[in-house]
């Protein structure tokens, strides 16, 4: 069924999207659709265009084909990297990108958003509002006892907390998540899946994660989308997903019953 991308009340819309390195498709006519303040989780196998997906919606690749259209009426296609980020689209990579040298708190700063010079950001005056906010962001990525630690002396899971908070300073509508739980210990991974499940409605995100017991806790009454060769092979409840032939032969190469 065709959709009109430029229709509300989608935050983000992709269609017919192509995208091609040597010949061989990453992206293959994706059509993925967003409404303001899904958590949306993206499955699927390695190779599967995951990431080239969040690449193309930040403007890091250019999509040979098809459209992306941001809150109905901006289209995506046409900005660059740091216009689409001005537009409130945050991305967490799979590593976390702290300030190491920096504290936790000095991090956020950088990271508020408004114009301001890293000199201006470090040792300028920071606004009540703003210092409010950044309380308030340190709690919900549960760092506030760390605020004065340098980022580079924080534990794995706790760095990719200080990212998230990072997206929050920088106030994203839409923040973009590649798999938050990659080398976190079952508790780090539990407390990510809260974190997130605690920001979904006031923010959209979009968390691509391989760990299945995360993905179910994150996902329940929610869609889940699984990729397959850049093209979405199926989309709905995690239950329904997990259960559904074609998403089993792709993850376990099993063939349907019928076979
Ligand atoms: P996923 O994140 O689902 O594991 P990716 O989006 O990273 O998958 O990759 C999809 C396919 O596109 C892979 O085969 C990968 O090798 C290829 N690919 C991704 N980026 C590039 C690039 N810049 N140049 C060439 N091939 C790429
Ligand atoms: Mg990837």
């Amino acid at each position: 069924m065709k959709q009109d991308p430029f229709q509300k009340p989608y935050l983000l819309a992709a269609e017919g999207l192509n995208k091609s390195f040597d010949g061989f498709k990453a992206i293959n006519d994706l059509n993925f659709y967003l409404d303001e303040g899904e958590l949306r989780t993206v499955i699927g196998p390695n190779g599967a265009g995951k990431t080239t997906f969040l690449d193309i919606i930040t403007g890091r690749t250019q999509p040979d084909t098809g459209t992306l259209v941001w809150d109905a009426d901006h289209d995506l296609l046409k900005l660059n990297e740091y216009e689409i980020y001005r537009h409130g689209i945050g991305r967490k990579f799979q590593t976390p990108t702290v300030y190491g040298d920096h504290t936790v708190m000095e991090n956020l700063i950088l990271s508020m958003a408004g114009p301001r010079s890293i000199w201006h950001s470090l040792f300028g005056k920071i606004l009540d509002p703003q210092k409010e906010r950044l309380a308030e962001i340190l709690e919900t990525i549960k760092l506030s006892t760390h605020a004065y630690r340098k980022a580079g002396e924080l534990a794995h899971g706790q760095k990719q907390w200080l990212e998230i908070g990072m997206l929050l300073a920088q106030e994203a509508r839409l923040l973009l998540v590649d798999e938050p739980a990659a080398g976190m210990t079952d508790e780090e991974t539990y407390r990510t899946g809260e974190l997130l499940l605690s920001l979904a409605g006031k923010h959209t995100i979009v968390v691509i994660e391989h760990d299945m017991e995360f993905v179910r806790q994150i996902s329940q009454g929610r869609k889940v989308t699984v990729l397959h060769h850049g093209h979405v092979l199926c989309e709905g409840p995690v239950d329904k997903v997990q259960s559904d032939e074609r998403v089993l032969e792709v993850y376990l190469g099993r063939k349907s019953k019928a076979a």
